[in-house]
């Protein structure tokens, strides 16, 4: 399908940038990869009258690890995160969970910046900012603010973010190396986006669970954790009777969307099977202590 016109500007400042999306009031968009926006242009879901492209603007494409955590620079494409060497050791959810993400050809152009923005509730990353309570950094003409993750997505397809302004990073908290942690996902087929997924980790004290967070994606239509089943889960130490306790609870928890070719209840099913297998390879995977 052929796109709708559009001016194209590619400035080289993120102040240039801002200041183009401003003067166009909504009508601009930024553009990193494409791969969500030019599908959006080419169904006509979207028209704007000038795409701002962000590929020249420096130092958004860094990805750095300190005591702090993990940070992404916006422009970080999938690729880099897969091929980063410290990364899968820094933070092991984040780099199970955006292994799953698209094609090689996808992931070799979709950015940090883009699956935040674009905000979708099957999309790996959001899933993973919301379970890791991570903070966004943006960037506007009214200066520069961060949102925590629940905060920054509003609905499907929806966040927080004004019209002129950026993201400029992804941070997520540290992670200890001796945390317990799962990603699990089922989709129709690989790289397609998933029916639904779970993002979930625990801390251990003495054999008992606690922190515990509960992630979905896919399931529903919005980004949510799971509290009461995070709840079933703190203070209890992790067998076989309270993993499938946790799982029944997540099952009830989740709101799965009911579509014609996927039942709200198969939603729900899976959901209960993701959270059982996850906390079972949760608590009987290596770690380092
Ligand atoms: C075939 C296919 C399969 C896919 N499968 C998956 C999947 O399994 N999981 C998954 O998570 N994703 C999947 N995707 C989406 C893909 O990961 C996208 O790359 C990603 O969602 C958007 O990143 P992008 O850089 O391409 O953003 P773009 O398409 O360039 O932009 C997306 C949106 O973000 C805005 N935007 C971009 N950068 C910024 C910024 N820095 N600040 C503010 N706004 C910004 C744009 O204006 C636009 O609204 C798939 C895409 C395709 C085409």
């Amino acid at each position: 399908m052929k796109l709708p016109q559009f001016e194209y500007a590619m400035p080289s400042t993120i102040e240039e940038a801002i200041a183009l999306l401003a003067a166009h009031r909504g009508e601009a968009r930024p553009i990193a990869g494409g791969q969500s926006l030019i599908p959006i242009l080419a169904f006509r879901l979207a028209g704007p009258s000038l795409l701002v492209d962000l590929r020249k603007l420096p130092g958004l494409d860094r990805i750095s690890i300190s005591r702090e955590g993990v940070t992404l620079g916006a422009k970080v494409r999938w690729c880099d995160i897969e091929a980063h060497r410290q990364l899968g050791a820094a933070h092991p959810l984040l780099a199970a969970a955006v292994a799953c993400v698209a094609h090689y050809q996808v992931r070799n152009r979709g950015t940090v910046g883009g699956s935040l923005a674009h905000a979708d509730p099957a999309a790996e990353l959001p899933g993973i900012a919301m379970t890791c309570d991570a903070e966004i950094a943006i960037t506007g003409p009214a200066g520069s603010r961060t949102m925590k993750a629940v905060d920054f997505f509003l609905a499907p397809l929806m966040t927080a973010l004004a019209p002129d302004e950026l993201i400029v990073e992804l941070r997520l908290p540290p992670w200890p190396g001796a945390r317990r942690w799962a990603f699990e996902e089922f989709a129709r087929q690989r790289g397609a986006f998933a029916l639904a997924g779970i993002a979930l980790f625990y801390d251990e004290q003495n054999g008992v669970a606690n922190n515990a967070h509960i992630g979905v994606i896919g399931a529903s239509s919005r980004l949510h954790r799971l509290a009461a089943a995070e709840a079933a889960l703190n203070g209890r130490t992790v067998n076989d009777d309270v993993i499938v306790e946790v799982a029944g609870e997540s099952a009830r928890e989740v709101d799965p969307v009911d579509e014609l070719d996927v039942s709200a209840d198969y939603r729900r099913a899976l959901v209960r099977a993701l959270v059982q297998r996850g906390l079972q390879a949760a608590s009987t995977r290596a770690r380092d202590t």
